[in-house]
């Protein structure tokens, strides 16, 4: 017995400095110097700790056992099921939002031009805030901190791309209407779209209220009433690739979110061509101008995560590292239900995207009631003022937040744990600020 113990402690010992070194080269893979750090401090002081006890205690075997004794209870507390889980109330959504005053469109009016006079005509109490607004150097343009030609150059051109796109979002339906199973088709579908390179698909009953209620961007006329009554959506994430989104707020960032926005777009308009082949209505919705359903919620409703403080979709995978693309559809498909993993419980707790945000546009309280849903309300007019200062669309609250982290095992572990345990959900906010830090340094922002 007196043996047994003994080699459970050296192992115990030895096991938690393999992952404490594993963590120091993993982080050196994710450019993470002070998580490499930190874990080579922590493995010191383990096999310090280690040795210790057996120097002082070989010989009192109960006191010997301390450490490893005090471990497996917190690997227990780790993944146990404890504390609450709620989820944000989606409610009875009372009204539908109208795309003329989404952000991005209101920056596209300029002084002179009808819309302009039409819509501060409408919303007198927007046009001092988004004048102020446009007088900032527009996005990807000189006078931008962060301003690249060349990047900037790419990455207009990419935008232009998905702009033309916007034509081939929707078109004729096949005459002849293929019979289909409604399981079979959803599997397909989603084996299609994770073949062309999306990370998670999903498929939600569209609510219609996630439906804008006005034209504000893109090729159709501006203000027309929007119509669309299908019943499903098909939404699905692509990863944003982990080292450029760690250069947020620099250029990479937005040149990651083109790419990806293009990659969606292509996605959706295939997906979306392939159905009106079998004889079903459907369109795709892109970025830049093209959406007529709001993303986040949808995705929410099609399991693909829950919303975040910082507002945008968490994934159980890649966290808030994600763009979204989507096609609506009649064709028959069985829908996903939405998912709860602990992420309002840990944004509750965490708070690192509010703390970083460099224009104060993260709230630091709780959720509030938008519209009969409760969600964390971006201020957008501060956030897109960053947008502008940088030249870039920012991004620091993805790069912070501790969902954003890859896949790897390590991080995987902590993912389980905090979907299941308050207790895990307090220790890797702690945790993730001290391999991390709680404040980016000022030469990041
Ligand atoms: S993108 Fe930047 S400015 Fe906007 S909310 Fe996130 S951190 Fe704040
Ligand atoms: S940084 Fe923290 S508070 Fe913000 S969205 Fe991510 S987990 Fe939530």
């Amino acid at each position: 017995m007196e043996n047994f113990l003994q080699l459970m402690f050296w192992l115990t010992g030895l096991s938690i400095c393999l992952l404490l070194l594993w963590m120091a080269i993993s982080s050196r893979h994710e450019k993470q110097p002070r998580a490499v750090i930190i874990s080579l401090l922590l493995l010191v002081c383990t096999a310090a700790t280690w040795f210790g006890f057996y120097s002082l205690f070989h010989d009192t075997l109960i006191l010997l056992m301390a450490p490893t004794a005090l471990l497996l209870l917190v690997g227990l507390l780790f993944f146990a099921p404890l504390g609450r889980r709620t989820e944000l109330r989606t409610g009875d959504i009372t009204s539908r939002v109208d795309e003329r005053d989404v952000m991005f469109a209101r920056e596209e009016y300029e002084p002179g031009t009808d819309k302009y006079d039409a819509y501060y005509a409408m919303r007198p109490q927007l046009k001092a805030v988004d004048d102020k607004i446009r007088r900032l150097p527009p996005l990807l343009k000189p006078g931008g901190r962060f301003y690249d030609a060349d990047v900037s150059e790419k990455v207009t051109a990419i935008f232009e791309e998905i702009k033309g796109l916007t034509t081939r979002v929707d078109g004729d339906v096949a005459s002849e209407q293929a019979s289909v199973d409604p399981a079979n088709m959803t599997a397909e579908i989603k084996e299609r779209l994770r073949a062309g390179g999306a990370a998670e698909v999903g498929v939600a009953r569209l609510n219609p209220m996630y439906v804008y209620s006005h034209v504000g961007r893109g090729p159709e006329p501006w203000g027309e009433p929007i119509v669309n009554s299908h019943r499903f959506a098909v939404v699905f994430t692509l990863e944003m690739d982990y080292d450029k989104v760690h250069q947020a707020p620099r250029l990479p960032t937005v040149e990651e979110s083109a790419e990806r926005y293009l990659a969606g777009a292509r996605l959706s308009i295939d997906l979306a061509d392939h159905i009106r082949q079998m004889g079903y209505p459907a369109r795709a919705h892109i970025s830049d101008s093209n959406y007529q359903i709001m993303l986040p919620p949808v995705a929410v409703d099609a399991g693909l995560g829950e919303l975040g403080r910082l507002g945008y979709l968490i994934s159980p995978r890649h966290g808030a590292r994600i763009r979204l693309g989507a096609v609506t559809t009649d064709l028959p498909l069985l829908s996903d239900r939405p998912i709860s993993f602990g992420v309002r419980d840990f944004c509750e707790r965490c708070l690192k995207c509010a703390v970083n945000c460099p224009s104060a546009a993260i709230p630091g309280d709780g959720p509030v009631d938008v519209r009969g849903a409760e969600k964390w309300p971006t201020n957008v007019e501060q956030c897109v003022r960053y947008w502008r200062v940088v030249g870039s669309d920012c991004g620091l609250c993805m790069k912070v937040c501790p969902y954003s982290h890859p896949p790897t095992f390590l991080h995987n572990l902590v993912r389980a744990g905090i979907s299941r345990s308050a207790f895990a959900r307090t220790i890797a906010v702690w945790a993730d600020d001290l391999f991390y830090g709680r404040k980016l340094p000022v030469d990041h922002i």
